[in-house]
């Protein structure tokens, strides 16, 4: 046998399918063809094409650390799963699509995506983020002031001109919450997004709590999306994982976020990507599942006279309902309230039927949590107290079940 025929007849031997020569004629093509589908189209398809190995339509896990070479210098284009990985990037495919996105890292969890994020900055940089931030993202910006020198500075960002006043000429980032955790306050996305490029800065959303259904920060001009996939994009609370988007004016950063995942070694694991992938197939039924359970029990909380108060953007009393409806598609299934009596803010922490006592959301099953004890721990007292998170608030995920039951359960206790 001559020495040229070897690397074929291995490659044959492994099962390898030659570069170019995959049997599969519709691998390719349907991507083509989702810029136009409808949000409910693309949640099915994007990075779903059949696999060109054996034509599963179900994208398979590949769980291997590492791919064999089909020649000296010659891969299947993937080479070690901490630097990519063929159903990673599926799922990467698919939520850069759904976001409108040029391209998209995955992470190991919403965190990683956070860290990832902060590792776009350069040394001696000044961030401005949303005051009532994730109590993770709040802890992960006070270890990079304290370990690597970050200047943060916390702010109302639908106040413009203090956005205006904070801004400083090391400024090379705004960390955009919005909706923000727990109190659903807003910011105007757009008029932050053109300040930080009129500036010379870039601007993220944490686009977590709306998804791309509900919220498209790249139609608003940002450069950055963000998410915590353990939430709503997978929706089932049986995976934690993270994404960082970039714009499709920012090919720059889409080429910069997977060479950081992999120096960062805080890739998504195959297999979660693949859960990931199939929790993303309903996001428009779950989204608005929760939306139309969430708003009407926003309505029926808000006029209980246990209630002191309701945030949720949906409702007419939200001071930036007018923003909500301009800048979203729709409202989500988030809702945060105050009692009256704080002193019942335990019973009915602890008395909630369906609603179950536990952190994290954008899970089918309802759950109910503590900001100051639990999601929000992290942050000190104060500055809890300047955010305006106080003791007797209570933060309610709204699940997909039926809204005549979590009512019930509700009323129950509220009365
Ligand atoms: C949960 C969450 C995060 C962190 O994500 P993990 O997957 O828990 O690491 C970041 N931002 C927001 C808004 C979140 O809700």
């Amino acid at each position: 046998m001559s020495e040229s025929a070897a690397p074929e007849s291995q490659a044959y031997h492994f099962g390898i399918v030659p570069p170019g020569t995959s049997p599969n004629v519709g691998w390719g093509k349907r991507p083509e063809l989702l810029p136009e589908a409808g949000l409910d189209t693309r949640c099915v398809h994007a990075g779903a094409q059949p696999d060109p190995a054996y034509g599963s339509v179900v994208p398979p896990i590949y769980q291997t650390t590492n791919f064999a070479f089909f020649d000296l210098g010659t891969s299947s284009g993937f080479d070690y799963t901490r630097s990519g990985n063929p159903t990673r990037a599926r799922l990467e495919e698919a939520i850069a699509n759904l976001e409108g996105g040029s391209g998209a890292t995955c992470t190991s969890t919403g965190m990683s995506a956070v860290l990832l994020a902060l590792n776009l900055l350069e040394h001696g940089s000044h961030v401005l983020v949303t005051e009532d931030c994730y109590g993770g993202t709040f802890r992960a910006l006070e270890h990079a002031r304290n370990t690597y020198g970050l200047q943060v500075e916390y702010l109302d960002l639908a106040d413009l001109e203090a956005v205006k006043a904070a801004w400083k000429p090391n400024t090379r980032l705004v960390w955009i919450e919005s909706p923000s955790n727990p109190l659903l306050r807003l910011t105007d996305i757009a008029a932050v997004a053109a300040l930080a490029r009129e500036r010379g800065a870039f601007s993220l959303v944490d686009n977590t709590f709306l998804s791309p259904i509900l919220q498209r920060p790249f139609e608003l001009g940002v450069d950055l999306v963000l998410h915590s996939a353990t939430k709503y994009l997978n929706g089932h609370s049986d995976v934690v994982s993270g994404a960082v988007v970039a714009a499709p004016d920012r090919k720059d950063l889409a080429q910069r976020l997977p060479y950081l995942n992999n120096l960062l070694g805080i890739s998504q694991s195959p297999h979660d990507c693949f859960l990931v992938l199939r929790g993303l197939k309903t996001l428009t039924l779950r989204m608005a599942a929760h939306q139309a359970n969430a708003s009407e029990l926003a309505s029926r909380l808000e006029a209980h006279p246990a209630v002191a108060r309701v945030n949720y953007p949906g409702l007419p009393s939200h001071p930036q309902h007018e923003l909500a409806k301009r800048q979203q598609k729709g409202f989500g299934g988030m809702i945060s309230f105050e009692l009256k009596d704080p002193t019942k803010v335990p019973s009915v922490l602890r008395g909630l039927r369906w609603f179950t006592l536990a952190e994290s959301l954008g899970g089918v099953e309802s759950l109910v949590a503590h900001p100051a004890t639990m999601t929000h721990a992290s942050m000190t007292p104060e500055a809890r107290r300047r955010a305006g998170i106080s003791d007797n608030l209570i933060r309610l995920s709204i699940g997909i079940e039926s809204l005549e039951d979590l009512w019930a359960d509700l009323k129950h206790q509220l009365d």
